[in-house]
């Protein structure tokens, strides 16, 4: 709550919102008991008083009534039916939308087929049918407007229910045997509710705007009773003589519409998750760069990551994500990082072509060389002519990559056509080659498939084929297999070692998973809180791991026909990059470790090919 009010108020509209509307609302509440005048009492004699005259802060009306008294009576009235109109809407539109869209079918068509018929009439004729058969009166135009917001209401929280009804967390509801009532209100209702208060939140001022409409043409509150609208109707005939009897109600429905759509907005954009971290601002194109030091000079590997620094600034955190990251792929070559969770390789990843979200990404230091052209803060332009067509991507969950309405072939072809200008059929034809290349069966036929239609392991097969659609030189795997099952990941796996043996690919292989880096690369590389803590040849990493981390890791590799073996889990968790240990990341979980593991900075050493970064290594063989 407080983080919502924190969001709230750094909005400074919203803020400026919020205090005038307080004080509004203060005023109307304190009326009864402020020393005015009765707003209803008649002194001809003292007509059209202009303000600040004796007795008469606001001035008088026609009939000479203190203006002042009968504006915060009318406020009091037109914010009371305005909110009573918006609570009344907001909770039977929101009845009839939750209705209809959990128990979609038949409900659903007959109730939404009666909204639509609301909804086919301009909203202020209806209110006006609706006050001409019930009678002018500010009851019956308070059920007017609340009448004619209903349909807005239900139609979105009915979208937004059918989106919910679905979920998974409902089906477990109804198999936990819970009744539709409770479902609807302990699982669905909690899940709409910033919805319906976002809406309230955003039409109140509306609606008061519309009850005083009403009550302006004589349908709403009747003489003498004062609001808002009443009062401009009423000195609608003196606008240019007194004019002052039309400027004083004017200004406050202005400053109440004006606060509480201010209000209502701050509190959308607060309660929006997607919002919520940092900025109301779109993520940039690019990562932003803000390096400090000295930039690596050029190295001749193909594609060379150096020194890199990433960090994530959040408010007055600062997350080091990836904390002096080196690494470097050679043509055809095979590289693993493998890590815990968390351990800042898919941020290392994204580094490389500026993918990392900004706000809140930065990428503080280092350099990432690809054919010793540095990439960090190149321009966006430089850096779009790279993504996919020479450094390639590819994602652990291709269900969320791949486009749901668009068939796989369009999708492959677009990703050819964005780099480079070949006819729609040859692209077509490119695109197949492609799926026959990963080894989909039939894939003239399947070409035509939605991302939906096909299986996990179809789909990361199309996820490959999509980042060999422009021949990259790198590809860059971003655990790749683990939404698989072992069978299909074997298959992935022995399809892109085939690719980089034939076609010279570079790869670096991103996993939590031992088992996938001996099967498929070269070297590898150990990341733990955003560092390397070890890297060198597979088989001498696997034959004996010089970093305690990297034993530790081996050990909860579980081994066919290994004989009863206890799996070793290591014991605590990684450590948070916004509040790292001085010295070794590792130290705290750490059987090995001694004093000196906790202080100062230690270096990644050894001899090449192998390096650890380890005051007390395992022997190196
Ligand atoms: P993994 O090794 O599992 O791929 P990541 O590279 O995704 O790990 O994340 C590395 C670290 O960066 C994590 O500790 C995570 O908390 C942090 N991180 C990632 N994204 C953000 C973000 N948007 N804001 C703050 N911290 C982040
Ligand atoms: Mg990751």
């Amino acid at each position: 709550m407080s983080a919502f009010l924190n969001l709230l108020f750094r909005n400074r509209l919203a803020a400026m919102g919020a205090v005038v509307l307080a004080v509004i609302v203060a005023l109307v509440l304190l009326t009864p008991l402020l020393p005015l005048q009765d707003p209803d009492i008649t002194a001809t004699a003292d007509r059209f008083k202009r303000p600040l005259t004796d007795g008469h802060i606001l001035g008088t009306d026609h009939l000479g009534r203190d203006l002042l008294s009968r504006l915060l009576h009318g406020t009091r009235l037109s914010l009371a039916v305005g909110v009573a109109a918006a609570l009344i809407a907001a909770t039977i539109g929101s009845a009839i939308g939750i209705v209809a869209g959990y128990f979609g079918g038949r409900i659903d068509n007959v109730i939404m087929r009666g909204v639509d018929m609301l909804m086919a009439f301009p909203y202020i004729l209806l209110a006006l049918a609706i006050v001409a058969a019930l009678g002018p009166g500010l009851m019956n135009a308070l059920i007017a407007v609340a009448a004619v917001n209903v349909p807005f209401f239900a139609r979105n929280i009915r979208g937004v229910t059918v989106g919910l009804a679905g979920r998974e967390f409902i089906d477990a509801a109804r198999l936990a045997g819970m009744g539709h009532t409770r479902i609807l209100l302990t699982e669905l209702l909690p899940n709409v509710l910033p919805v319906i208060i976002i809406a309230m939140s955003t039409t109140v001022g509306w609606m008061i705007l519309e009850t005083a409409g009403l009550s302006f043409l004589g349908l709403g509150s009747q003489p003498p009773q004062a609001d808002l609208g009443s009062m401009l109707g009423e000195a609608r005939s003196a606008l240019i003589s007194h004019p002052h009897t039309s400027v004083v109600p004017g200004i406050m429905i202005f400053l109440i519409v004006m606060s509480i759509n201010l209000l209502g907005d701050g509190v959308r954009d607060a309660l929006d998750p997607r919002l919520r971290s940092g900025a109301l601002s779109r993520p940039r194109a690019t990562t932003l760069v803000a390096r400090k030091g000295d930039i690596p000079a050029p190295t001749d590997d193909l594609l060379a990551i150096q020194d890199l620094h990433t960090q994530f600034h959040v408010g007055e955190r600062i997350y080091r994500a990836v904390g002096g990251v080196s690494l470097a792929v050679k043509p055809g070559e095979c590289l693993g990082v493998i890590g815990e969770s968390g351990s800042g390789k898919s941020v290392t990843a994204l580094s490389v072509m500026g993918l990392v979200a900004s706000p809140p990404g930065v990428i503080t230091g280092g350099a990432v060389r690809f054919q010793g052209e540095d990439l960090i803060g190149a321009p966006y332009a430089a850096l779009r002519a790279k993504r996919g067509d020479k450094v390639a991507y590819i994602f652990q969950d291709p269900l969320s990559t791949l486009h749901p309405l668009y068939r796989v072939g369009h999708q492959l072809a677009e990703a050819i056509r964005s780099h480079h200008r070949v006819p729609m059929a040859e692209a077509r034809a490119r695109a197949i080659q492609l799926l026959h290349d990963v080894r989909i069966p039939n894939a003239e036929a399947r070409i035509d498939d939605f991302p939906h239609e096909m299986s996990g392991g179809m789909r990361q097969r199309v996820g490959i084929a999509m980042a060999l659609a422009n021949e990259p030189d790198v590809i860059i795997a971003d655990e790749p297999t683990t939404a698989l099952d072992v069978t299909v990941q074997a298959q992935i796996l022995s399809l892109l070692d085939d690719l980089r043996r034939a076609r010279g690919l570079a790869i670096i292989f991103i996993t939590h998973d031992f088992g996938v880096v001996a099967q498929l690369c070269d070297r590898v590389a150990v990341m733990y809180a955003g560092r390397i803590v070890e890297n060198g040849p597979t088989d001498a990493v696997l034959a004996a791991p010089a970093h305690p981390y990297t034993k530790r890791l081996i050990a909860c590799v579980p081994e066919l026909g290994g004989g009863r073996r206890e799996l070793a889990a290591i014991p605590g968790l990684p450590p948070m990059v916004d509040d790292l240990p001085p010295g070794c990341a590792f130290a705290p979980r750490c059987d090995k470790a001694q004093e000196a593991c906790r202080t100062g900075d230690i270096p990644l050493s050894g001899t090449p090919p192998r390096a650890v970064r380890c005051l007390y290594p395992e022997e190196l063989v």
